[in-house]
């Protein structure tokens, strides 16, 4: 068995055999809220997110958005480059809804932004990931570095809007992270799930606030499977 170099709340990171540029990121069962106040094991979700997470990746990566994801591994494994990690949590938001709300109380839940807001948070459960200005953001990494993750951001979600349009869901927003590879290369890394993004159709959820609002295992299940088979439909990995 290869060596585990980390494990999170929802996925480990191993070691790949024979080659120390690449790990394998295996999506564990569980799900979780509020900093982990709320846990449960939903089986069939490693699988599922592994493929959502594997298919929009190579979707990217085609489309000129690099991420680390490099294979599938049936059921819930991925092969991807091993980066080294940037501790910032990078959102995207088309439609107001979720924490943005609190900070611009005037915008109706529900309501298209004139653009898309990307917002930066640095990463600590302990910290609660407060959010970051451009300020802040300079004592983390360089401002070039910042630009280049807004605007694969951006791209990002050019793609991902025009393909869950298409697919029947609204992409409302999504959280990105992003690190880089042992040559310095910079590229989105993590997993971009139903965990990490919402999708609605006509408003209602098909991702993790089905949860975080206190439905049931099997609720979440089953939608995150009617997004899993829609995504199957256009993108087949082997
Ligand atoms: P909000 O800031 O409105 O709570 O979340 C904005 C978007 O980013 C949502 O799609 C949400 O799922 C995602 N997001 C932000 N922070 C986290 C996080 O710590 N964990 C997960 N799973 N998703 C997050």
């Amino acid at each position: 068995m290869a060596a585990k170099i980390c494990e999170g709340k929802t996925k480990k990171v191993f070691a790949a055999e024979n080659d120390g540029s690449k790990v394998i990121i295996f999506f564990k069962d569980d799900i979780t809220a509020f900093n982990g106040k709320r846990h449960d094991i939903i089986p069939e979700k490693g699988a599922i997110s592994a493929y959502i997470s594997s298919a929009i990746f190579k979707l990217l990566n085609e489309n000129g958005v690099k991420t680390h994801f490099i294979e599938y591994i049936p059921p819930n494994k991925m092969l991807a480059w091993k980066l080294n990690m940037i501790p910032l949590e990078i959102v995207c938001r088309n439609i107001a809804t979720g924490s943005l709300l609190k900070r611009l109380p005037m915008l109706k839940k529900g309501e298209r932004l004139k653009k898309p807001i990307i917002e930066f948070f640095y990463k600590s459960d302990e910290l609660g990931d407060p959010l970051l200005n451009e300020c802040h953001l300079e004592y983390i990494v360089n401002r070039e570095a910042i630009e280049e993750m807004k605007q694969i951001t951006l791209k990002a979600n050019e793609i991902l809007k025009k393909f869950f349009e298409e697919l029947g869901f609204t992409l409302v927003d999504f959280k990105l992270e992003f690190g880089t590879t042992m040559q310095g290369e910079l590229m989105i890394g993590d997993e971009l799930t139903c965990d990490t993004m919402r999708l609605w159709i006509n408003g209602e959820s098909f991702d993790k606030d089905i949860y975080r609002r206190g439905g049931s295992p099997e609720d979440v299940l089953k939608a995150y499977r009617k997004v899993y088979e829609a995504i199957k439909e256009r993108i087949e990995l082997k």
